[in-house]
């Protein structure tokens, strides 16, 4: 199997070669040049636990990798860090609704399924690549992805990481996580900026071809973690395909019946993985793309034009406050017939006016797609009134998408067996989940709020929480948005100018 770019019709690369790159240079994503057939029973995949679906959904597309080596990266990335033994659970709240917990890792997000395993896979490239120079992962994070990125590699040998967060737009929680993270190869700094300024800034030194220089002349060599990392979006399918064959198992739904996927979108990486295990066989009717206030993708799906050029909204599902999503580009790809140059046009169409228009015949091939948004108040509502009915609780992202289901379930009466991808435990928003429940906020301290959720939960408070109480802070740095360049040296005992 090889990977193509979104944009050039003539580089083919490996595995791993697209694993250590991230982005290709001419701006484009790597796609599989194909996607492969499942070609095994869900029967059978529903005797495998977890580790053995991901081997056999990876060794798939990583070909690259040894089975010995990929199956490495799988035992060491899905161990006990996650909190029950198959990584992920599913809950089902009525007779054709199924909540798909993702959020068992090391930051109680569902980002820790990737990201616990792309450090490994990273570091086996290199050795493939013959890489010489150590590894330095950069991220600029509005909050999630920064603690979830520093767990991942948190003292993985032979990589460094670098993570860059908004010193006062980040949450309490959030900044605690980083901040007190242990690894011995992990650096953080809050800069005096928003998110934009981290993420220009981190942008400016991945193409800062003096800096490149400087950093292979002491040994290093800069590599990204975001989402658009195909070793990102590969290991993300699994866990659909787990799901199907685990719902076939307890019998919840019969041997190839098509079931709905409703995912909560923000940067469409999620999502796109379902979309992958569709077209690997899975027996999926819809894929349900739920969107915040921010509703760019919503809009996509049902007039066939992207537009960014809209107010960015603060919602209280952070994670999915998004304009640009950026791995929508590979469907794109898809939906040109996998043309480089007329998806190179209609991104630069987007980073020039901010917006682009695909064709009727484009939209023929979106039909498994239905967009649909929630407001905040239909959000809330929809935690209070899931709480009221079931007791069970779910947080902001997961609820948008638990809303979706169900304006589509109103709007089409199909009501086929529905997967819902809960993306991140209460815990980690509890403010929120809380005020959702009782109709009112609660001024009260973290630690309380979390004992409050418990309760009214029966979950206990997860210990990605519990240990911030009284952790010790290990990162201290604070700078300007024109120092971190200068920041990143001092990481790496570099000597500037
Ligand atoms: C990142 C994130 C999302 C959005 O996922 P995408 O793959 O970017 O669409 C949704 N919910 C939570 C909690 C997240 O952290």
């Amino acid at each position: 199997m090889f990977y193509r770019s979104t944009r050039n019709k003539i580089k083919r690369i490996t595995a791993s070669e697209a694993i250590l790159k991230g982005i290709s240079e001419d701006g484009g994503l790597f796609v599989p040049e194909s996607i492969p057939a499942l070609d095994i029973s869900f029967e059978k995949i529903a005797e495998m636990d977890y580790r053995e679906t991901a081997l056999f959904v990876m060794g798939k597309y990583f070909t690259d990798f040894t089975e010995e080596e990929l199956g490495n990266c799988i035992e060491k990335a899905y161990d006990s860090k996650f909190d029950i033994p198959d990584m992920v659970s599913l809950r089902r709240t009525d007779g054709r609704t199924a909540y798909l917990e993702l959020f068992h890792g090391r930051t109680i997000a569902f980002k820790d399924m990737a990201l616990s395993i792309l450090p490994h896979l990273m570091k086996q490239a290199a050795k493939k690549q013959n890489m010489r120079e150590e590894i330095v992962i950069l991220t600029a994070t509005s909050g999630d992805t920064g603690k979830a990125a520093l767990a991942g590699f948190s003292d993985v040998s032979g990589i460094k990481i670098a993570v860059f967060f908004p010193e006062g737009g980040v949450s309490p929680v959030q900044k605690l996580q980083m901040v007190t993270e242990k690894g011995k190869n992990t650096f953080v700094a809050g800069v005096r900026g928003n998110f934009d300024d981290c993420q220009t800034g981190v942008k400016k030194m991945f193409t800062d071809e003096a800096l490149k220089e400087k950093l292979k002349g002491a040994g290093y060599v800069f590599s990204s973690a975001n989402s658009i990392n195909i070793g990102r979006l590969i290991p993300q399918i699994v866990y659909y395909i787990f799901a199907y064959s685990r719902l076939l198992k307890e019998g919840a739904i019969r041997p190839g019946e098509e079931i709905n996927i409703v995912v909560p979108t923000g940067n469409f990486g999620n999502i796109l993985a379902a979309y992958y295990a569709k077209n690997m066989g899975l027996p999926v009717h819809r894929l349900i793309c739920a969107s915040n206030e921010n509703k760019v993708l919503y809009d996509f799906f049902n007039t066939g034009k992207y537009d960014r050029n809209r107010e960015f909204i603060l919602t209280h599902s952070p994670s999915m406050d998004i304009l640009i999503s950026s791995n929508l580009e590979r469907l794109i790809y898809v939906l040109t017939g996998d043309d480089p140059e007329r998806t190179a046009a209609l991104m630069a169409s987007l980073m020039g006016e901010g917006k682009y228009e695909i064709t009727e015949e484009m939209r023929d091939k979106l039909k498994c797609f239905s967009g649909y948004f929630a407001s905040e108040e239909e959000t809330f509502n929809k935690i209070r009134s899931l709480y009221e009915e079931t007791g069970y609780v779910i947080d902001t992202h997961t609820a948008v998408a638990g809303c979706a289901l169900d304006k589509y379930r109103a709007d089409t009466s199909d009501d086929s067996f529905a997967v819902v991808a809960s993306t991140a435990s209460p815990f980690k928003f509890a403010g929120s989940v809380l005020s959702a429940i009782k109709g009112r906020k609660e001024e009260k301290e973290e630690t309380e709020l979390f004992s409050m959720l418990s309760e009214i939960s029966g979950v206990g408070i997860p210990e990605a929480v519990r240990e911030l109480k009284d952790a010790p802070v290990f990162h201290k740095t604070v700078c300007e948005i024109d120092e971190m360049e200068e920041t990143v040296l001092g990481f790496l005992n570099i000597k500037g100018e």
